[in-house]
């Protein structure tokens, strides 16, 4: 019998690739996409990959960046709004409004395995910003502000466990980290190129939320 994969792995076979959203198996060969990398269902593997175009395209890449991220339609939709109505290029400000929540922030900095993980360690209140602890995954971090693991949850052994599991993967250069003190510091604001971990087509989503 085929082994159970659960609906998380079945997202990057929707969209045919990582999304990284599993922690440490996402880096092993027990990643379902290294294994099966075909659409999910009875027929996913008989099925030919169809070709995408306009609307669907869209559509596909909205998805993408939600899993991705783990957002909600309508908390995606929220940030596209904000990023519409801020200065410079809407897909640019999106990416960067998506980088700079906190559970991503815990996430990129080796706290968290997977985002799901960092959103559950920041609403646990293990997490503070500029020493005031914050308990909202979606909270918005600035350039110059200072992050850490607050001093009561420091020898919490999750994220113990995950600073050794995350101790090869490489720090965001706009985020800066001392993994012995748990503490780490926003020193710029992320740029488009620190995206790397998945292809991201965002001017796809801006088509889209603009018809
Ligand atoms: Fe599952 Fe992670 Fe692989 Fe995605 S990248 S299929 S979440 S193990």
């Amino acid at each position: 019998m085929a082994r159970y994969i659960g609906p998380v792995c079945r997202q990057c076979r929707r969209e045919g690739m990582k999304l990284f959203l599993k922690g440490e198996r996402c880096y092993t060969e027990k990643c379902a996409i290294e294994k099966r990398n075909y659409v999910p269902g009875q027929h996913g593997k008989d099925r030919k990959p169809k070709k995408i175009v306009g609307y669907g395209l869209q559509l596909r890449e909205k998805q993408k960046a939600k899993r991705y991220y783990g957002l909600g339609e309508t908390q995606f939709r929220n940030l596209f709004e904000k990023a519409a109505i801020m200065k410079g290029v809407t897909g640019d400000n999106m990416i960067n409004m998506l980088e700079r929540r906190l559970d991503n922030v815990v996430y990129r900095l080796g706290f968290a395995t997977s985002r799901r993980q960092a959103r559950q360690i920041v609403r646990h209140g293990h997490i503070s910003v500029d020493g005031q602890r914050v308990d909202i995954p979606s909270f918005v971090v600035r350039a110059g502000e200072a992050i850490a693991v607050v001093e009561k949850s420091k020898k919490n052994p999750t994220i113990l466990a995950n600073l050794e599991t995350t101790a090869h993967a490489p720090t965001p250069n706009w985020l800066e980290v001392d993994r012995a003190l748990l503490t780490a510091k926003v020193v710029s604001v992320p740029q488009r190129s620190d995206l790397v971990q998945i292809e991201l087509n965002e001017q796809l989503i801006v088509e889209l939320y603009s018809k």
